[in-house]
This record gives C-alpha cells, sequence and structure tokens, in this order.
C-alpha cells in the first residue's frame, strides 16, 4: 500500500537508552518498521539521510488541531505584551473590517492588561460598534466588545452547569466584556458567523502541513468538537492528513447516561490516520481567570470551585468510563482539582479493579508532593505543557498566573522533572493553539524553562527542567505509553509503525538554547513522506 522507503547513512536514536543503534541503515516496509538490512528490493525509495539523526515520530500529547484552526483565523494578538500593542492591533484589524463583519482575534495574554481588569472598557474605543469575540490565550476566556455582548442578548449574569463559568459583571450588573468558560463564551459564538465546511478543512489542512514540517507526525486531539471528525475524514480521504491522530471527545458536567453510552461506543471509530481514543473531561478553568481549583484560594479570593458543580458526579462518570475501558483524560490545573482526578481513578480502580485502561491528567500546574507522588503508584500519566510555564510566566513571579497564587505554590509551577523523577510518565505537548506546537521547541522550553522569544530571561524553576533524554522521551515513549501503543510505537523496533522524524543534529547532544533551531529534515507517517526539507 506504502511505496516501501530504505533510509541510509542514518544515525537512530533511540529514546529508551538515550543511545544510538549499532544500524546506519532502516528499511520501512507497509507503514511498519521492517529492518536494519538495505535488502529490501525493487521498488524501494532509498535516502541518503548523510547523517542526519532519526527519532521515532514526535508526538504532541494535547493540541487541537482543527478547533485550533479555526480560532487563529482572527487577528493574531499572542505578540501584545501591553494594552497599547492589544488597541493598536485591533485599530489595525478594524480599519480592515468589512462594514457589518465580525472582528475575530486570540492570543490575548492577560498580563497585557497590567494592573486594569480584563474588560472591553480597558481596552478602550476601538472596538466601540464593531461586534468583536477575542480569545484570550488560554481558550478558555473570550473577552466579547460592548456590541457582540449586545448581540448574543448578555446583558446581566447567567446560570451554568459548569461550575466555573461565568459572565463576569462589574459591581452594577452589568457585562464587562469578559465571558469565562466554554459555557458562557458559546452565548456569543452562537451568534458569530462561522467559517464554511470547506474553509475550515483549508485551514486545518495547512496547520497539519505546518505541524509535520515541524517534525510532528501524531498528536493527541483533545476535543472533537464542531465538525472536527468531518473535516479528519475528508482530509484523510483528500491525502491531507498527515498525523496520526487520537481523539478525545468532550464528556461535560451534566451528561446524560445516552450521551455517555454514545460516547463508550464510538471509540476506536475513525479512519486510517486517525481515531477515536478515550474521553476528555475538565476538573476545572484556569488560574489566570480565577476558574481554577485550589485547596485555598487565590490572592483575589478566586479559584475555590470545581468545574463539575457537584464533583463526586466526576467521580462517578470516571468510574463508569473505566468500567467501559475508556482512558480518561481530565484537565486539572490546581491542586484540588488534580487530588480529585487521582483520587476518581483510585476508586474507579479499586471498585472495577484496574484494567488495561491508562488514565491521565492534562496540565498540571501547581501541584504539593504528595500529589506528584501518586502518579507513579496510580499508573496515571502526566500530560504537561512546559511552555505554558515558560512563556506565560515569569522567574520573578511579576505575572498574573505567579500573583495570583502567592510564592509558595507559584514555587510548585509545572513540575516535569519532579513527576519525571517520582517514575511518573510525563507526555509533553504544546495545547496548541494556547502555545506554538512546534516540538522542538516545547522539548527546548521543557530543558531550559525559559521564554523561546528571549533566551537571556532567567529561566523559570531550572529544577524543573527536564533532562535531553526526558524530553525527547516525552514525545515519543510517553505518548506511546499513554496511548497503550508502546509495542509498535515510540522506538525504532522492528515491527514498530514506521512514524519517524529526521533532525539535522542529535537532539541529546545540541545545547538547551539551540534545540528548537535544528532543522526538521524530513517527516514519516506510516511510511510515507509528509515532510521533506527544501
Ligand atoms: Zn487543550
Amino acid at each position: 500500500m506504502h511505496p516501501d522507503l530504505v533510509l541510509t547513512n542514518a544515525r537512530l536514536l533511540d529514546p529508551g537508552r538515550g543511545a544510538f543503534l549499532p544500524h546506519d541503515t532502516l528499511v520501512l516496509r507497509e507503514g511498519r518498521i521492517a529492518g536494519f538490512e538495505a535488502d529490501a528490493g525493487a521498488g524501494a525509495e532509498v535516502l541518503d539521510l548523510g547523517g542526519a539523526v532519526v527519532v521515532p515520530g514526535l508526538t504532541d500529547g494535547h493540541l487541537h488541531p482543527v478547533s485550533g484552526a479555526e480560532r487563529t483565523a482572527g487577528v493574531d494578538l499572542s505578540g501584545c505584551t501591553d494594552l497599547e500593542g492589544v488597541r493598536a492591533a485591533l485599530a489595525a484589524a478594524v480599519r480592515d473590517l468589512p462594514e457589518g463583519q465580525w472582528l475575530r482575534g486570540w492570543g490575548l495574554d492577560p498580563n497585557a492588561f497590567g494592573d486594569l481588569p480584563v474588560s472591553a472598557d480597558s481596552v478602550g474605543t476601538v472596538l466601540d460598534g464593531v461586534p468583536a469575540a477575542i480569545d484570550l490565550f488560554d481558550a478558555h476566556s473570550m473577552l466579547a466588545s460592548r456590541r457582540a455582548l449586545e448581540l448574543a442578548g448578555i446583558d446581566g449574569p447567567r446560570r451554568f452547569d459548569q461550575g466555573s463559568a461565568e459572565v463576569v459583571c462589574d459591581p452594577a450588573g452589568r457585562p464587562t466584556g469578559l465571558l469565562l468558560e466554554d459555557a458562557a463564551c458559546e452565548l456569543v459564538e452562537a451568534v458569530a458567523p462561522r467559517p464554511s465546511f470547506e474553509e475550515l478543512c483549508r485551514a486545518s489542512a495547512e496547520v497539519l502541513r505546518r505541524m509535520a514540517a515541524a517534525g510532528l507526525t501524531g498528536g493527541h486531539a483533545m476535543d472533537a468538537n464542531g465538525e472536527s471528525l468531518a473535516v479528519y475524514a475528508a482530509l484523510e480521504e483528500r491525502g491531507q492528513l498527515p498525523l496520526r491522530l487520537r481523539i478525545a471527545p468532550w464528556v461535560q458536567p451534566g451528561v446524560s447516561p445516552a450521551e455517555l453510552a454514545d460516547l463508550v461506543r464510538h471509540q476506536g471509530e475513525g479512519g486510517r490516520r486517525w481515531r477515536i481514543a478515550g474521553a476528555k473531561l475538565f476538573m476545572d478553568g484556569t488560574i489566570d481567570n480565577g476558574t481554577a481549583w485550589l485547596e485555598q484560594p487565590d490572592c483575589h479570593g478566586q479559584s475555590t470551585g470545581a468545574f463539575w458543580p457537584d464533583p463526586a458526579e466526576y467521580t462517578r462518570v470516571v468510574g463508569e468510563l473505566h468500567r467501559a475501558g475508556v482512558p480518561t483524560a481530565t484537565h486539572a490545573i490546581g491542586d484540588a482539582a488534580v487530588r480529585h482526578v487521582l483520587d476518581a481513578v483510585e476508586r474507579a480502580v479499586a471498585v472495577h479493579g484496574k484494567g488495561t485502561v491508562r488514565h491521565r491528567v492534562e496540565h498540571i500546574e501547581t501541584v504539593p508532593d504528595d500529589t506528584v507522588a501518586r502518579f507513579a503508584a496510580l499508573g496515571v500519566a502526566a500530560s504537561m505543557q512546559p511552555t505554558h510555564c515558560t512563556e506565560y510566566t515569569r522567574a520573578d513571579h511579576t505575572d498574573n498566573w505567579s500573583r495570583r497564587l502567592g510564592g509558595e505554590r507559584a514555587d510548585r509551577a509545572f513540575r516535569c522533572r519532579d513527576l519525571a523523577e517520582s517514575g511518573a510518565r510525563v507526555v509533553l505537548g504544546s495545547d496548541w493553539p494556547i502555545a506554538p506546537f512546534e516540538p522542538l521547541g516545547v522539548m527546548a522550553g521543557a530543558r531550559h524553562r525559559r521564554p523561546g522569544r528571549d533566551l537571556r530571561q532567567p529561566p523559570h524553576l531550572p529544577g524543573q527542567a527536564l533532562t535531553p533524554l526526558q524530553a525527547l522521551a516525552g514525545y515519543t515513549l510517553a505518548p506511546a505509553w499513554a496511548a497503550g501503543e508502546e509495542d509498535r510505537a515510540g522506538r525504532l523496533a522492528v515491527g514498530h509503525r514506521a512514524d519517524l522524524t529526521v533532525l539535522g543534529q542529535d537532539p541529546l547532544a545540541v545545547p538547551d538554547t539551540e534545540l528548537a533551531d535544528v532543522p526538521v529534515l524530513l517527516t514519516v507517517s506510516d511510511g510515507e513522506v509528509t515532510h521533506r526539507a527544501g
């Protein structure tokens, strides 16, 4: 089905041992690694890699390809570090906006607001009369203009099934424009124009092409929202799906027994490179928005509650999914949220037996020592996005995230190293579009703990830096384990999938601060070349 491929003059890096294999040839046949001897026979394409380094295909443990492609269609505010910059970018976008159209934006960092509240008023007059919906960088909150609120009929507080969802209002009960969590943002999304299916396919194909060019051969997609599944099917049909995707649909508070049964029934469905696997749940929101679930409130008295208004209901749902053999991935950022997820898994295992299901926790932004130790014991994967720490917080704790938490809890930020040393499987990822998807950049951030845009900045908690080998494992061995596929993915071994990333330099030998710039020469998925450097 795939043309066979023989890679010669290759340095084959094993992320298990952190050493090169004693071979210089890799033979790929029918989507698998067939061996290390060049007797592939006629018809095989032979590529001389000239000493380049082959690693198992890099897999991002947490991303949102289709919803991200839609989200990033508007004006990019991720480079704006102060309000002046935000206003200028929005003013320029308004100037180019056809009359009556909606303005969409993404990547807005609450740190840009300094001491002012994140509100429509803080942005000033640039959006007057313009329907605008701007995603904050965490994708858990939105800033809506006055006109957008009006069109959505939002004129005061609302109640939601999601505990931390909120239409933020001023003391007079007037909405400020800040909407917290999906249920609140959805009020505006419902009246804002959506891209056509074709537009969504085009944008998604372009994003996936860039991901393959960055060296990704796979990803764990953490939503099946909107038309995502139809887009994956259409792209595969058109030969535009270069990544192997595991897709975890959301299970939200208030889920009905019928919906849960539906999710269980659809497990494993998909195409050749994409398939529904697992479920994504949320235990809290974000620290920046005051919607995380902390054992003790943050400095504003916020982040005190769970996303599930009744956390016991979450525990029950995890138990049911566990019993049905569905692996769960739960967004849990605050210490109380992470603790609750681990409690729920522990209980599910106690009641229904361990089985073969592997659960995971997403994000884990601040946790105490005793929580760190539970991951390995329970066999729960720790899915971390180190660049959320290195790009959006500061070592001196002057950023919004650190100030809200205070020194003690900010010093427990993104404990990748402690989790890895405790024996937990640490899966790395970008959570794109929350942070850039380039895997070498994420691995670099995990290693140097500095913002990629300015490597002169001091590292944030350098003690939590991963070793080069731990970082590489986070994109190879760990995602394969989390997917229950360690017997066929994550290593350069005979019988394993022919998913490979070829790099210009040895990622274990290159300095941390230079890793992001190592060229990706070749990406291979299923034995098929999905990217070849010019
Ligand atoms: Zn996510």
